[in-house]
């Protein structure tokens, strides 16, 4: 999974499977042996993998379910319909092109639509949620389910599909507005990210969700003297302490020591626990105990 997750780093998945489309991919689901992990795979930027690897099947969308179709709706909206694969970067430039405002803040994140939607990724005030109508999902028993958005328990960076289920359509709501405004938009935020965020290394964006209240995580950390600790080649970067960047060969098992060393330090100094952003994929699944 070195290959597939923007950390770059974690073992080999046992199998990984493209499916063409909703009817390949839940026919797929359908004859996996009950008991199969699965796991769709959609970017890797928000992943780590276990050195040992993942012992299922990673069901990368990315290949082909990744179209995306315009249609008109009422009162100047407009519906984009979207495969769980497509690209967030590539999916909110075609808004752009085509005089669409409400994916600005899809441009810097790095990863696909279905990943995003199972994050409910967001950024400068905007997520998933503000944007979605429905999505389709398909079960670990290959049935289709299609959700309003009030049913997929989505906060702050959380949802409630569960792991397993794979995102294979969501359709979005957006609405005119001039393109170059759009690409104004879009500029200042990708200026500020350049500016605070450490996009040279490979890293998968925050690793701990921000407190409900109170100091943000990367406050925390440095308030524990943190910035810039490391343990392997892993390190907390000296430009955003949440970010957790591989300088070149890093193994899962250093980052899940960093992980450990500043939840404890930042629990003894300012008495928070941090929760992690960041799905830690053992090899049987998503893991639950960290
Ligand atoms: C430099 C950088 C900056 C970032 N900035 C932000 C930011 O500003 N805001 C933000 O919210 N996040 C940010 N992130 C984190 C990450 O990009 C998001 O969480 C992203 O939405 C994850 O999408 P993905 O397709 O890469 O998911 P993956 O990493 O592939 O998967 C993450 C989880 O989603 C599941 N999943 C993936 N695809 C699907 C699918 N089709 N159906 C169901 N489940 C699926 C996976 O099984 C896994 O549990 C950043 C990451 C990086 C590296």
């Amino acid at each position: 999974m070195t290959r597939r997750t923007t950390l770059r780093m974690g073992g080999p998945a046992r199998w990984l499977a493209q499916p063409e489309d909703e009817k390949s991919l839940a026919t797929l689901m359908r004859s996996l042996t009950p008991g199969t992990p699965g796991l769709a795979l959609g970017g890797g930027s928000n992943m780590l993998v276990a050195d040992e690897g993942f012992d299922g099947i990673m069901l990368d969308l990315t290949a082909k379910m990744n179209d995306i179709q315009k249609h008109a709706a009422e009162g100047g909206e407009w519906l984009i319909r979207v495969g769980g694969g497509a690209s967030t970067r590539t999916v909110s430039h075609y808004s752009r092109r085509n005089g669409l405002s409400g994916l600005e803040f899809l441009a810097g994140i790095p990863g696909s639509v279905g990943g995003a939607l199972k994050m409910n990724a967001g950024a400068y005030g905007s997520e998933m949620q503000n944007v979605l109508v429905w999505a389709e999902l398909i079960d670990v028993h290959g049935q289709c389910h299609r959700r309003p958005v009030e049913a997929l328990g989505l906060g702050y960076r959380k949802s409630a599909i569960p792991d397993g289920w794979i995102v294979a359509s969501t359709l979005l709501r957006l609405h005119r507005d001039d393109p170059e405004r759009i690409r104004r938009r879009i500029r200042e935020m990708n200026q500020k990210r350049r500016r605070s965020q450490p996009l040279r290394y490979p890293s998968a964006g925050s690793v701990f969700k921000n407190p409900p209240e109170g100091p943000l995580a990367w406050e925390l950390i440095d308030r524990a003297g943190l910035r810039g600790a490391s343990e392997g080649a892993v390190q907390i970067s000296e430009q955003h302490s949440n970010f957790f960047i591989n300088r070149g060969g890093a193994r899962t098992r250093d980052m899940l020591a960093l992980i450990d060393c500043a939840r404890e330090r930042v629990l003894a100094e300012s008495g928070v626990r941090l929760e992690l952003e960041l799905k830690v994929i053992g090899s049987g699944g998503v893991r639950r105990d960290l």
